[in-house]
């Protein structure tokens, strides 16, 4: 162990059995110890381990009533990882596969992903262990309330602002919402993705997706290549799966494949709009599955995953870890020379490697997929002047920030047309949340 590693050391011995969070903080520190090394201020006041431990990590019980009149209790978590550049920011998951673990990986990567932005947002994130699938609308809602009687002791528009992720979308965002509003008396933008009919933002479902593809088409900018005709392998069939395909089917992309938890959907020669349109009435609202679709050309492939087709361009729109060795092989032999992370942490350390060691241009989460965290800023500023932006507006201002995170990547990630965009994000944002926090003393 050399002494930049130490911290990072301590941190993962003090809390065992919290894997994702160790490969979260070993993939940050990768490239932040040997420049931390040689930036003498950045090794004042502790400040790594200061960084790589979360501000706060809250549990609670969270107890409703089942459509049986059964009484359910399920864990709800929030942590709050950083709060140097601004309030607490970053989603709320409902999955029954989350644990704390998970919270602390994804609030920490959010602190980072919000700083790159440059909009005043801190890092948090949370959720519970529910399951909506096969739930009733009713049963949703009891959930969301209960799980808002708790969580509310903790948000604010000054606090900590949550907004939606895997299994929360506007509806259930729409209960929180009106939960919170009882309990506090107060209609204030303690929470984003709210429905734009009550101080939601245009452009925020939308703009996970949509960033994404405005911050590939800047990574292929960079390196004279159009997008127009490249093939697409997406993987999930969510929010972020869907919106950045049709994204990709307005620039003139192929998107030649969808998955979800069944299995995976293929099109060689690319699905069309309507197509895209089925997909989404059929995947909108937990229930619905890939497998259900009858569409002409395509291919059905149970249980598996996309990256064994044929495609230019691949993007993990599901979850963590979702791309292990066995898929790098697949991505590599497809002939592939783009990863773009649309999901969170997409990759597992061994898949990266071998993406890495063959050159592959690996795009990570952090600025592939902060478009829909920028828009929540946008809709805390519309909600602060009490306004509501245009579509128009909002896209634009969307554009710009996916545009400042490509040249800060480029910046600090090499210049020229070999960019580290790993190294990029990372440094990018390190910077600026180390200078917050040291900024502000010892506290
Ligand atoms: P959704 O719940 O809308 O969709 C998730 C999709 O991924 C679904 O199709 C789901 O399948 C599939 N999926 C989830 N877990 C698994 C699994 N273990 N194996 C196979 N498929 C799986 O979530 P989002 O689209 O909102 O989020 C996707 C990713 O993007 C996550 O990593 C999230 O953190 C990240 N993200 C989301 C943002 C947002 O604004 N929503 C912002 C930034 C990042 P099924 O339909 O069968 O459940």
């Amino acid at each position: 162990m050399s002494k930049a590693d130490a911290p990072l050391q301590r941190v993962i011995e003090q809390t065992p059995g919290e894997p994702q969070y160790h490969q979260a903080l070993e993939d940050v520190m990768d490239t932040v110890l040997p420049y931390a090394d040689e930036h003498p201020d950045y090794k004042r006041q502790n400040l790594i381990e200061r960084l790589l431990v979360p501000d706060r990590s809250i549990q609670f019980r969270v107890t409703w009533m089942d459509d049986e009149g059964e009484v359910q209790i399920n864990n709800g978590w929030r942590g709050q990882h950083n709060n140097a550049i601004g309030p607490y920011k970053g989603g709320l998951r409902f999955h029954p596969a989350v644990n704390l673990d998970t919270f602390k990986f994804l609030a920490f990567e959010q602190t980072f992903k919000n700083a790159l932005t440059g909009l005043p947002m801190g890092g948090g994130k949370g959720g519970a262990d529910f399951n909506p699938k096969g739930k009733s609308d009713a049963e949703i809602m009891r959930f969301c309330q209960a799980f808002m009687t708790e969580l509310h002791h903790y948000i604010g528009p000054d606090q900590d602002i949550p907004a939606g992720d895997i299994g929360v979308g506007s509806t259930e965002i729409g209960y929180l919402f009106g939960t919170y509003k009882k309990i506090t008396q107060l209609h204030q933008g303690a929470l984003t993705g709210k429905n734009p009919a009550f101080g939601g933002s245009c452009v925020r479902t939308e703009a996970t997706g949509h960033g994404c593809v405005y911050f590939l088409q800047a990574v292929l900018e960079h390196q004279g290549v159009q997008l127009e005709d490249q093939r697409c392998a997406l993987s999930g069939a969510g929010n972020v799966a869907l919106h950045t395909a049709e994204k990709l089917l307005q620039c003139g992309a192929r998107v030649i494949s969808f998955s979800d938890s069944g299995g995976c959907l293929i099109n060689a020669d690319g699905f069309s709009q309507k197509q895209l349109q089925q997909i989404q009435q059929t995947k909108t609202r937990h229930g619905g599955s890939l497998g259900d679709l009858k569409l002409e050309g395509t291919e059905y492939r149970e249980d598996a995953k996309p990256w064994e087709a044929e495609y230019d361009i691949a993007i993990p729109a599901a979850t963590q870890n979702e791309i292990e060795e066995v898929d790098a092989r697949h991505i590599i032999d497809s002939g592939a020379r783009f990863l773009c992370e649309a999901a969170n942490m997409p990759t597992t350390q061994q898949a990266m490697s071998q993406l890495r060691e063959k050159n592959l241009c690996v795009i990570p989460a952090k600025a592939a997929n902060a478009g829909g965290v920028a828009v929540s800023g946008l809709e805390r500023a519309q909600n602060a002047q009490r306004l509501s932006w245009s579509y128009k507006k909002v896209d634009q201002c969307l554009q710009e920030i996916m545009g400042d995170i490509h040249r800060i990547c480029v910046d600090y990630g090499g210049g020229g047309d070999q960019v580290d965009y790993i190294k990029g994000a990372n440094l990018g944002a390190f910077v600026r949340v180390a200078d917050a926090t040291l900024a502000h003393g010892c506290y």
